[in-house]
């Protein structure tokens, strides 16, 4: 069999099973069982593939036709530029949390300051701030081990020097925090009945990573709880947050934050996407 031929027969069962991107999806695919780039995948539609090959791509189609996502058939995604490894145990980087990123870039300058990524998961945004604030000192915590596991193979895969923790949250951190970036879960509860092309893939990610409660606040309220105890409170806390329940969230912030200047931003979908939160 040619890689034009499996591409097409790859594509059409995917498009079968309704798969968004069905076309990129096959190629992806293809292109990592054969271990070559996509490019080269298009620039050889001829050529020949093994039997073995052949095998492997299409026990990989038949995981993706069930909405499996492509990255953890893959094993990997790109965050920020940089390419991190992800498993069952982390929740994929999306890329509008690279808002996030941007804006705590922005926010640091060249200040030299302690920033912790509460929740690190995969460690795509502890990551992502080494790379570009070089500067500061990171430290990401998370409450799951394997999640750590695979953050500290992100860091060492990409260089950056990082202080991970396991614990809940910001619990017993010794260090004087002066920025906390977050991306905890925000999803309500309820929308894990939603069942949809969108949904789907939500199902092979970790619970514990996505859904926090009636409306996706508990994460975030047990995180301004910790971070309202603190003897010296952080300067801003920078949080990804739900659309949804954004206004609620901000009105919670604000009991626990009452002198915080609090702003909301949008991402590229113009949804509700940031909390940034200035003591
Ligand atoms: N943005 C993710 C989603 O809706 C949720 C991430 C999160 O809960 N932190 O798929």
């Amino acid at each position: 069999m040619t890689i034009i031929e499996a591409g097409k027969i790859a594509a059409d069962k995917l498009n079968q099973a309704k798969v968004p991107s069905a076309i990129l999806d096959a190629e992806v695919l293809l292109a990592c069982t054969l271990k070559k780039s996509k490019e080269f995948i298009l620039a050889n539609p001829k050529l020949k593939i093994t039997k073995a090959q052949e095998k492997k791509y299409k026990a990989l189609v038949k995981r993706r036709s069930k909405f499996e996502p492509v990255a953890y058939l893959t094993g990997e995604k790109e965050f920020y530029g940089l390419r991190f490894l992800v498993n069952k145990n982390v929740l994929i980087p999306r890329p509008e949390t690279e808002l996030l990123v941007e804006e705590v870039i922005k926010y640091v300058g060249t200040k030299s300051l302690t920033i912790c990524d509460v929740g690190t998961g995969s460690g795509a945004i502890a990551v992502a701030l080494k790379k570009y604030l070089p500067q500061t000192k990171i430290i990401a915590t998370d409450i799951s081990k394997s999640a750590l596991n695979t953050a500290k193979k992100n860091a060492d895969l990409n260089k950056a020097e990082i202080s991970f923790i396991k614990t809940n949250l910001i619990y017993n951190i010794k260090d004087k925090i002066d920025l906390i970036a977050a991306n905890l879960p925000y999803v309500p509860e309820e929308e894990k009945k939603i069942k949809n092309v969108f949904s789907k893939p939500l199902k092979y990610e970790p619970a514990g990573a996505l859904y926090a409660g009636r409306y996706g606040l508990d994460s975030y309220e047990k995180l301004f709880q910790q971070t309202s105890n603190l003897p010296r409170k952080p300067t801003a806390l920078f949080c990804e947050i739900g659309s949804n329940y954004a206004q609620k969230n901000k009105k919670m912030a604000q009991e626990y934050f009452p002198q915080a200047k609090i702003e909301i931003k949008n991402d590229l979908c113009d949804k509700k996407r940031l909390m940034i939160i200035k003591n």
